[in-house]
């Protein structure tokens, strides 16, 4: 016997566009602004400061919706979804750099790294200062960071 899935159309969390919910929680991708929707964001920025899958905290993205800007983490939320969700990936360069948890939450260390090097840092403040590509701070460069995700 096929069963139906049952569906109910909500509005988008950042442009308000209609998408469809169904009752396994899956929303459908934002056909007009391409925000996708995981998990309650709402819930997921008063604890974490961070949205999923999009990374970007709900509240901005929908700033820079407003602005026309395409969605993107800032270097904190970058951070805050590293404790979050523990692996991290962005592109600069045409290069992919990861950055990920080593150990337990007690003694966490930082790592950051690509084919060409591995860095670690000891503290979330440690990696927020000196983190760096070819001696350019990271925190310095973000602008020019692209696509900065969970893993
Ligand atoms: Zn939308």
């Amino acid at each position: 016997m096929k069963k139906e899935i049952k569906e109910e159309v909500v509005p988008c969390e950042i442009c308000g566009h209609p998408v469809i919910h169904n009752e396994y929680g899956l929303y459908q991708d934002c056909q007009q602004c391409g925000w996708r929707r995981g998990w309650d964001n709402t819930e997921l920025e008063r604890q974490w400061g961070v949205s999923y899958p999009m990374l970007v905290s709900l509240s901005h993205a929908r700033e820079q919706y407003r602005q026309g800007l395409p969605f993107k983490a800032d270097f904190d939320e970058f951070v805050r979804g590293l404790f979050f969700y523990s692996e991290m990936l962005f592109d600069y360069e045409q290069t992919t750099y990861e950055v990920f948890l080593k150990g337990d939450k007690e003694t966490d260390i930082i790592v950051f790294c690509c084919a060409e090097f591995l860095q670690e840092y000891a503290s979330e403040q440690e990696f927020r200062e000196k983190a760096n590509i070819q001696g350019k701070r990271l925190k310095d460069i973000w602008d020019q960071v692209q696509d900065p995700r969970y893993m």
